[in-house]
């Protein structure tokens, strides 16, 4: 098999840099943004998954709902992402098996789980076409090395209940699956869509179903009380709950700054493969492809036939900061990964690289609840890079709660989220540990290339 130099200056050159995500533009009806006062009965901070389905929810209750955005709706990570609607395998279950016990992690697997049919139904009943591809998901070994840690995710995944199917070297080939994924584990739920166009066609259901989404419109700052007021730059919105659907960028908001930091996590898109390209490869189910490594790395293609890799290498912005600047070392990084995994691909060009910020606790769990005096500040993050599925599903969990039912996966969740570091300890923790990840990432990588 013949396989690329991970150092090789033929790796493809990465290509020009895009403030936004992949997926999407700027949309051309941005909506007006918040200029007086207005109120409702909840105010929704931030419009990706979560603020949007969660505003659609509240809406089908019967609540009026404003939605503040700085930017546009799928400005952040849901426009960003890699479009792997996954649920409950393939997590970090040694981060959080033995904090919440055996019991509670099946449930928290399961809402997981219920979050992929979740986000199949919604397409439906929403009319949202975006690509959705319901291949499952591989997660996939590239190297021997890889195969006791993934069988034992594998069964631990199964054991919480969440389904897979251990596929040998052989059953890879039958599938046709690229030859550098040596094995892997499929999960049957989910598999791959165009985040791009999940969340703009959330974002036309919301304003159909009369959600005043205000764009260009960050939250300043907010009284807490019965009723909550919050300013934004030209005007201010009251009403008697306020959710924060902010996710990595909820620590610069005020909250929740000791229990979740953003992680900046970036993508790489190719040119359109040509047929011949497209033939190389083989892949005829085109299922999305996570590998085994400590900080992973996927790889899919696209309905307009382009590949897009993402992760590889993470990294943290001292202060829990989520500047929108390129990461030109992960994108060399996804460049070379491209060409090692890729061979016959050699001389595609990258049309575009990207990044966005996941939040990320301690233990990889959501971190949900609420706050102020009369609890009625609710917030969803940290759902790390798990958010397709899980922080489109809480928006129904959390319609659900402010409505005064509290769902037993929404229970499932609470739970004593580890305190992060004070700076600059935590920069220092997670540059180091990100930094160990990297360099055993590498010599596994070093090892596949001797193997070749
Ligand atoms: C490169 C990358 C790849 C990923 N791949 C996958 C994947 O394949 N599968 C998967 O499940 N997950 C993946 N994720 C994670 C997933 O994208 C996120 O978990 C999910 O999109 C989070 O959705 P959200 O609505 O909670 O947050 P976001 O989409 O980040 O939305 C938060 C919104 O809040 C707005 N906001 C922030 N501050 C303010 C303010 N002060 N006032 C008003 N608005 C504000 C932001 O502009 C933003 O639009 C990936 C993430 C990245 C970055």
């Amino acid at each position: 098999m013949t396989r690329g130099n991970p150092s090789s200056p033929s790796a493809a050159k990465p290509g020009p840099f895009r403030s936004l995500g992949g997926w999407l533009e700027r949309p051309d009806d941005i909506q007006p943004c918040l200029c007086g006062d207005d109120s409702a009965d909840v105010i929704v901070v931030g419009a990706g998954f979560a603020g949007l389905c969660t505003a659609l929810e509240l809406t089908a209750l019967g609540a009026k709902v404003i939605v503040l955005e700085q930017e546009f709706a799928g400005f952040g990570a849901s426009g960003r992402n890699a479009g792997y609607l996954g649920g409950g395998q393939g997590l970090e279950y040694e981060l959080f098996l033995k904090r919440v016990g055996h019991e509670q992690a099946r449930s928290i697997i399961r809402f997981y789980d219920e979050g992929v049919g979740y986000v199949e139904r919604k397409l439906g009943e929403l009319g949202i076409d975006c690509d959705y591809n319901p291949s499952g998901i591989i997660r996939a070994g590239v190297h021997p090395s890889q195969e006791k840690r993934l069988r034992e995710s594998m069964e631990l995944g199964v054991s919480l209940g969440s389904p897979a199917t251990f596929l040998d070297h052989a059953q890879m080939r039958a599938r046709g699956i690229p030859p550098a994924f040596l094995f892997g584990c499929h999960i049957p739920g989910g598999g791959t869509l165009n985040p791009g166009k999940y969340v703009l066609g959330l974002r036309r259901a919301a304003i159909r179903a009369g959600v005043r989404l205000y764009e260009n419109t960050p939250l300043l700052g907010y009284s807490e009380g019965p009723v909550i007021e919050c300013k934004t730059p030209q005007g201010s919105a009251r009403a008697p709950h306020l959710v924060f659907a902010t996710n990595a960028y909820t620590p610069q908001l005020g909250l929740l700054r000791d229990k979740v930091m953003p992680i900046k996590v970036s993508a790489i898109e190719t040119r359109p493969l040509s047929p011949a390209q497209l033939a190389s490869l083989g892949w005829p189910n085109r299922e999305g492809i996570m590998t085994s490594h400590l900080t992973m790395e996927s790889h899919r293609l696209t309905a307009h036939n382009t590949l897009v890799l993402t992760t590889k290498r993470i990294s943290y912005v001292y202060g829990s900061k989520t500047p929108n600047e390129p990461d030109h070392v992960a994108y060399q990084q996804l460049a070379i990964a491209l060409h090692q995994r890729f061979p016959t691909l050699r001389g595609l060009d990258i049309q575009h690289c990207w990044s966005g910020y996941i939040s990320l606790a301690f233990d990889a769990l959501p971190v949900v609840g609420e706050t102020g005096k009369q609890q009625n500040i609710h917030y969803t993050a940290g759902c790390s890079g798990h958010g397709v599925a899980t922080q489109s599903f809480i928006g129904h969990l959390l319609a659900e709660r402010i409505g005064g039912i509290e769902h037993p996966l929404l229970a499932a969740l609470r739970h004593k989220t580890p305190s992060l570091l004070p700076e600059p300890l935590q920069w220092c923790a997670m540059t180091l540990a990100l930094g160990a990840a990297h360099q055993l990432d590498s010599f596994t990588n070093r090892r596949v290339h001797k193997a070749g």
